[in-house]
């Protein structure tokens, strides 16, 4: 009998270490204990919410909004993709360890120690010379054509803001895309911006929103890649500054949206060759899209792509405030 007593409060000892801790539920995480430390407070569902939903905020007022069986989460209102998708364990919705820790702890975690300065910004309007990239359906205007221009506009502002700023390239010409995080490593760039603009497939004139991408991190896969299982197993040179990469383009996507209006279709994770081998926090912008009838008129006009650029010059200010430890 005494053996009995004993072998069950063995039992229970075992049964204490294997039960989740309140952070962890397994292989996830807990939303609401994990922001809790963090800073967040829980607040009370909007009526647009569904019944899974959790709804949390900061004290500086950022707010985070997830729900069940979702892939993405909405962060200061801008979605922000998942690796995994949001579940429940206990009535409580949890996240995947490596979305924890790859995506929100970045993105909430506003204390971050003030050694990160910015001075020398390499921004890479992407395409040129022997590449056009996507043209625009409506009037044939090159995607070269309107990263370049939106390229020059971004560095007045910044240059006027005080940030040194040299572009990849400052007239129609080509350079390869290994040669570009080459070029902001000679320059000792502390950032790195790549400009794009998007196109949908022939025959959609519909599609349009702005996409702004970070190297995908190890252990997470890239947004785009239809399995879903397919994790980024190597580290490469971009990974050291994942939590940054995350920060800067959650920083410029917000702006943009707010900026433009134009539709949110994320900050997602990709392996560009351009953002893969930086050794300075970078970021590639797909600013809408040519093919749009649209969005594509609104890109051709020069109005909407000094938007553009004041939107990521803002984005790159308030990534520089959040990253020098201001909440
Ligand atoms: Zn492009």
């Amino acid at each position: 009998m005494r053996l009995r007593v004993y072998h069950f409060i063995l039992l229970l000892c075992f049964a204490g270490s294997l039960a989740p801790s309140t952070l962890h539920a397994g292989n996830d995480i807990v939303l609401s204990d994990s922001v809790a430390q963090l800073g967040l407070a829980s607040q009370s569902n909007k009526a647009s919410d569904s019944a899974d939903a959790e709804r949390y905020a900061g004290k500086n007022g950022i707010e985070l909004v997830a729900d069940k069986n979702r892939d993405f989460l909405y962060i200061g209102g801008a979605k922000v993709f998942l690796s995994g998708s949001i579940r429940s364990y206990r009535g409580k919705l949890t996240v995947q360890s490596n979305d924890y820790y790859k995506v929100l702890l970045p993105l909430l975690w506003w204390s971050q120690p003030p050694t990160n300065s910015i001075k020398r910004i390499v921004i890479d309007p992407g395409h040129g010379g022997k590449d056009p990239g996507k043209v625009c359906s409506l009037n044939g205007t090159c995607e070269k054509q309107l990263t370049l221009d939106t390229a020059l506009r971004l560095k007045a502002i910044l240059e006027k803001n005080g940030y040194e700023v040299i572009l990849t390239r400052n007239k129609d010409t080509w350079l390869d895309l290994d040669d570009r995080p080459a070029f902001a490593a000679r320059a000792k760039a502390d950032l790195f911006v790549s400009l794009h603009y998007n196109a949908a497939g022939a025959n959609d004139f519909k599609s349009s929103g702005i996409e702004t991408y970070a190297y995908t991190p190890v252990g997470q896969t890239s947004t785009n890649d239809t399995n879903r299982n397919r994790a980024q197993s190597s580290a490469q040179p971009g990974n050291n500054f994942d939590t940054f990469n995350m920060i800067l383009a959650w920083s410029v996507h917000r702006r943009l949206l707010a900026n433009t209006g134009a539709e949110d279709r994320g900050v997602r994770r990709a392996k560009f060759a351009v953002l893969r081998t930086l050794n300075c926090p970078g970021i590639l912008v797909e600013g809408g899209f040519v093919s749009s009838r649209t969005e594509g008129a609104m890109i051709c006009d020069p109005a909407y792509r000094q938007k553009i650029a004041q939107a990521v010059a803002e984005g790159i200010m308030d990534y520089r405030q959040r990253t020098q430890g201001h909440p």
